[in-house]
């Protein structure tokens, strides 16, 4: 399965890339994951997108192109990825159509998760991760039993937030969606490739609606299964 999730900061592309990555066990590859990592490790290409990062507007095309292309390449993404974030404005949507023609690879969807714009920036401003395992939580939507515990690894005191979500920086970025990375849908509803989820719905509806979209792409799980069925 190679697909593409899109959608507002927020919307949960995110939660859903991973929920789809342990079922099919193929990569997420979010470009902001990647820019952060390099961040922290305190890398060149990490240092030169630091501050545009921070401010919340888009890394250059030809920066973001080139990492992308070359974590295509890893072997990992040789049964599948689902793209998280990237693309983010047509010309990179033009660049990804080039560089999957030049790979031999073909998308099978692009698909919208939809959201409503005021819930977002409460949706943002509280949301948190473990540091160790990357379990996503909320202040006000999904909080851990204990306050100081990641109810899925057992960390203690090691929640973190992201410097990006304070109010101010999600506005910014919620206008740099509506301004460059919604004008790349008719891109994908032109070759076919649009899918649309209604990104409001409980989580676990949302990837309901996801794998539907994809009824004959068997997960491993489920591989396994029919085999010894058969
Ligand atoms: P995200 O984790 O997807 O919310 O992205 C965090 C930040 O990384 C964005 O606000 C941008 O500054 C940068 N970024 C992520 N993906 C892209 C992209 N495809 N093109 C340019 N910048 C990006």
């Amino acid at each position: 399965m190679r697909i593409i999730l899109l959608g507002p900061p927020g919307a949960g592309k995110g939660t859903q890339a991973r929920i789809l990555t342990e079922k099919y066990g193929i990569p997420q590859i979010a470009a902001g994951d990647l820019f952060r990592e390099n961040i922290k490790n305190k890398t060149a290409l990490g240092q030169q997108v630091e501050e545009i990062l921070k401010a919340g507007t888009l890394v250059p095309d030809a920066i973001t192109i080139k990492m992308i292309s070359e974590r295509l390449d890893q072997p990992d993404c040789k049964n599948g990825f689902i793209l998280d974030g990237f693309p983010r404005n047509v010309a990179q949507a033009e660049a990804l159509e080039e560089m999957l023609k030049k790979k031999g690879i073909k998308l099978d969807a692009a698909v919208q998760m939809t959201v409503d714009d005021d819930d977002l920036v409460e949706r943002i401003s509280g949301r948190f991760t473990c540091g160790d395992c990357g379990e996503g939580y909320h202040d006000k939507f999904k909080p851990p039993h204990d306050p100081d515990t990641c109810d899925k690894c057992g960390a203690k005191d090691h929640f973190t937030r992201r410097p990006d979500d304070n109010e101010e920086t999600v506005r910014t970025r919620l206008d740099t969606y509506h301004k460059q990375t919604k004008p790349i849908l008719p891109f994908y509803e032109e070759r076919g490739l649009l899918k649309t989820v209604d990104g409001m719905a409980p989580l676990k509806n949302v990837t309901a609606e996801i794998l539907a979209l994809f009824p004959s792409k068997k997960t491993p799980n489920q591989g396994i299964q029919a085999k010894k069925n058969g």
